[in-house]
């Protein structure tokens, strides 16, 4: 068993225990937010077919040429051209036909001259068409005309996999055709607190307990990155009591079990036990602060991760463990956090492990700031509350002056920063 990893060792062991889940297809409505399993090749091209950016005429760029406001071109208006109808008429030289933007180009016509540069200035698209139009300014062809394949062409591999689908995406997709596609699975997580201290959030304090808000807060931060979690409970400082909630996970289906506590060298700290005897382990101790002790292994399989038990221990590590193993379970190609380089505004000192501190970055004129909040201790959830990022003080550092510059790790991305 390894001891005192470093974090970024731990992660890349943790990074190795996890594989990209399996794929699904679900509708393109229920697609938001799920990353692509499979690659967009366009079946068709986009636009389909050539037509008028704006509404106005489609002619014969070479009739236009000569064309001013106070010598305009007259042409004769063969038709009218709405989009959603495929044009019958053919544009021969000293004709035209008027055009809504979206109409397909009708045949013999290169170019169209906006509505605005006419003596016909109509806004109704039901008025019956005039019988001829004067233009005041020439165009050249290709003006106002949006050509096939200008955006996407057929073929063309539009989207990767393993990206994670905005409103962007969804209405490339719809353009596509797509009403369906095919998305990694989301990571169903389970979640598990472990502790005789341990009430429920609606049981009235009793003396010797405190509410479990690990269990919530992860639920909550497995939410945040698009998985499922499924809440475990409460497992008392018992062996036993611990089996059962992580066979009720396996019945679940669960691709990754996250506990809290029960993982230092307290005679209590049975989940390091149980993954010992019905499981493995991997490592347990990490030198960061907070959140030394790290529970790493397998249990039945399925890939364990044991957190601390105190809130911003348990929060901090998994921002730094489970957050990635997720997102890689989910298909995602990239784990990290923003990071900003932020001027440290304070003296810190630090005990040489890699640490996180709570703070706020903050922007000041074309560079960022940080302070941390307050206090660090790790059961401190209001100094979390207050932050905006995690300031890194490295592995060996005991001591950083004020107008040094250190990397922060942006959990948000307000814009009252950026
Ligand atoms: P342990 O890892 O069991 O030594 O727990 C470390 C600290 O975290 C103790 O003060 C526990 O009471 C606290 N703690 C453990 N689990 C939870 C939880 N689910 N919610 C809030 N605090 C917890
Ligand atoms: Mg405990």
């Amino acid at each position: 068993m390894a001891e005192y990893l470093t974090v970024e060792q731990a992660l890349a062991a943790v990074l190795a225990g996890v594989d990209v889940l399996g794929a699904e297809t679900v509708a393109l409505t229920e697609a938001l937010g799920r990353v692509l399993a499979q690659p967009i090749i366009a079946q068709d091209s986009l636009p389909p077919f050539a037509n008028s950016s704006m509404d106005g005429y489609a002619l014969q760029a070479a009739d236009s040429q000569s064309a001013a406001p106070e010598q305009p071109v007259t042409l004769r208006v063969i038709g009218d051209i709405a989009a959603g109808h495929f044009p019958e008429l053919t544009i021969v030289p000293g004709t035209a036909a008027r055009i809504t933007t979206g109409a397909p180009l009708p045949p013999g016509a290169d170019a169209v001259i906006p509505v605005e540069a006419t003596n016909e200035r109509w806004r109704e698209k039901t008025r019956p068409q005039p019988g001829q139009v004067e233009i005041y300014q020439p165009v050249q062809p290709g003006d106002y005309v949006r050509y096939p394949g200008e955006d996407i062409q057929a073929g063309q591999r539009v989207i990767e996999t393993g990206h994670q689908l905005r409103p962007q995406e969804i209405g490339v997709l719809a353009s596509l055709g797509m009403s369906w596609v095919q998305v990694v699975k989301r990571p169903r997580v389970g979640i598990l607190a472990t502790g005789d201290e341990l009430i429920d959030v609606d049981e009235p304090l009793t003396p010797g307990k405190i509410r479990n808000s690990n269990g919530y807060a992860q639920q909550a931060q497995v939410m945040a990155l698009g998985a499922i979690p499924i809440p475990l409970g409460v497992a008392r400082d018992h062996e036993e009591d611990v089996r059962a909630k992580l066979r009720a996970g396996l019945a679940a289906g669960v691709d990754l079990f996250i506990s809290s506590a029960g993982v230092s060298v307290g005679a209590y700290d049975v989940v390091k036990a149980v993954l010992e005897q019905e499981g493995a382990m991997g490592f347990w101790r990490v030198r960061m602060r907070p959140g030394k002790p790290l529970a790493y292994g397998r249990y039945k399989g399925v890939p364990y991760l044991g957190l601390p038990g105190n809130p911003v221990s348990a929060m901090v590590s998994f921002e730094r463990f489970a957050r990635p193993a997720i997102l890689k379970m989910g298909g995602r190609k990239t784990w990290t956090r923003p990071q900003v380089a932020a001027v440290v505004q304070e003296e810190i000192h630090s005990d040489g492990r890699e640490s996180y501190l709570r703070a706020i970055v903050r922007r000041e004129d074309d560079h960022y700031i940080v302070v941390t909040t307050g206090s660090q201790g790790s059961h401190i959830m209001t100094s979390l509350v207050q932050a905006n990022a995690l300031l890194i003080v490295p592995e060996g550092v005991t001591f950083v002056a004020a107008g040094a510059t250190l990397t922060a790790l942006m959990l948000d991305w307000p814009e009252t920063v950026f």
